[in-house]
């Protein structure tokens, strides 16, 4: 099976890994934080907080912009679920926002358009997440100047966006945010295996996400509520949880920075080549806006919605490891019973009936692509 996306992982990976072990600290050491300055860096962010999961960036972002019950959070129906769960994690309660027939990213009109009836409805949402999806950036220029308007918060879900950029700059700088998160997911851009890391320019911020991922415990006496009583001192100023990201993984992450532009630059190439492999087939492949350049998460071709099922099956059936991104969120049993109900977000749901994702990683080869592509031509 050629699968849709997998890790690489190099000898100097696994030396920077066996390092650690062979080391002091297997948590808590100097590695995470060295990780965190690498991914800022790169953004050109003035803070980094690693974590074990992009579900638990989520969720610290939601909670250092104070996200609470009767709070709102809008996000996009094509994304994964975790990009909507974090509002519920915090007692709040989710919305969604269509996404745009080209990039089929948030859409600014249909934002645009929801907080006007919000804002007159005296119901604004708190958050918004925008979904870089595939690792091409959403409208973010559009989507920040709305955000600002209204004063609403925005989180980027950055999670596939990784070394992408976006009106020439890096994702995660958060020029348009107050918050970017990146996952480290194996099929992800770069790894940690389970890892996740917000930035922000905001001191404050940063600080309320390291304290969310780690008890909310501080030894900062400036953080404290009075003196410490001795050296042993810390106190618990707020709740907060166990989100950590090990020694060992931020090692491997900061391994992979390393190798983060000739990863997106073969991931490009096999894109570049897949739009020449697959121009003259009944299919549609994935568009770029001229102010994105995409880290090429994922590959989304989109077929005649009444044969996907029948392609999805038949590129399964010769090993060609295919997936779906993404079953809108709105139509999952759980945020059904909220009231959601199919034909409200209309873009994502004919996206879904129509997207296959196929293989794309770094160590996929140009022969396993043409074994793709071969699938597809007799599949179709
Ligand atoms: C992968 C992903 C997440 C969750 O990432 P984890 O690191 O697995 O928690 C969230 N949002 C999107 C869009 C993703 O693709």
């Amino acid at each position: 099976m050629i699968p849709y996306g997998r890790q690489d992982i190099s000898e100097d990976d696994l030396r920077a890994v066996e390092a650690v072990l062979k080391s002091d600290f297997l948590t808590q050491g100097p590695v995470v934080p060295a990780f965190e300055r690498a991914v800022a860096d790169w953004c050109g962010a003035a803070h980094g907080v690693a974590v074990n999961s992009a579900t638990s960036a989520l969720h610290v972002a939601c909670m250092a912009l104070g996200l609470g019950p009767g709070d709102v959070l809008w996000t996009v129906p094509n994304t994964f679920v975790a990009s909507a769960n974090c509002a519920i994690y915090c007692g709040g309660t989710v919305d969604f926002v269509d996404i745009d027939p080209v990039r089929f990213t948030m859409c600014p009109k249909a934002l645009a358009a929801k907080l006007k009836a919000a804002a007159a409805a005296g119901r604004l949402p708190k958050i918004i997440v925008p979904v870089h999806l595939c690792g091409q950036s959403a409208d973010m220029a559009a989507i920040g100047t709305l955000a600002r308007t209204y004063g609403v918060k925005v989180i980027e879900d950055a999670s596939h966006a990784i070394g992408a950029t976006y009106l020439g700059q890096p994702i995660g700088d958060c020029r348009y945010s107050d918050i970017c998160v990146f996952s480290f997911h194996p099929v992800k851009i770069i790894t940690t295996a389970e890892g996740g890391l917000a930035t922000t320019q905001d001191a404050g911020l940063a600080r309320a996400m390291e304290l969310a991922r780690s008890h909310g415990i501080t030894r900062e006496a400036d953080e404290m509520t009075h003196a410490p009583d001795g050296p042993w001192y810390y106190q618990q100023v707020t709740l907060g949880y166990n989100y950590r990201m090990t020694e060992m993984q931020a090692a491997l992450g900061l391994s992979q920075m390393t190798r983060l532009p000739s990863m997106v630059a073969r991931r490009a190439e096999l894109a570049a080549r897949y739009h020449r492999l697959l121009a003259d087939l009944p299919l549609t492949v994935p568009v770029q806006a001229p102010d994105t350049a995409s880290s090429w998460h994922l590959y989304v071709v989109q077929v005649d919605p009444a044969r996907h099922r029948a392609v999805f099956e038949g590129l399964r059936a010769q090993g060609i490891g295919v997936n779906l991104h993404y079953i809108p969120v709105h139509t999952q049993p759980y945020y059904a019973a909220m009231g959601f109900t199919p034909g409200m977000f209309p873009v994502s749901e004919g996206y879904y009936a129509r997207a296959i994702s196929i293989p794309l990683y770094f160590g996929l080869t140009d022969a396993a692509q043409d074994q793709v592509v071969a699938a597809l031509r007799q599949v179709l």
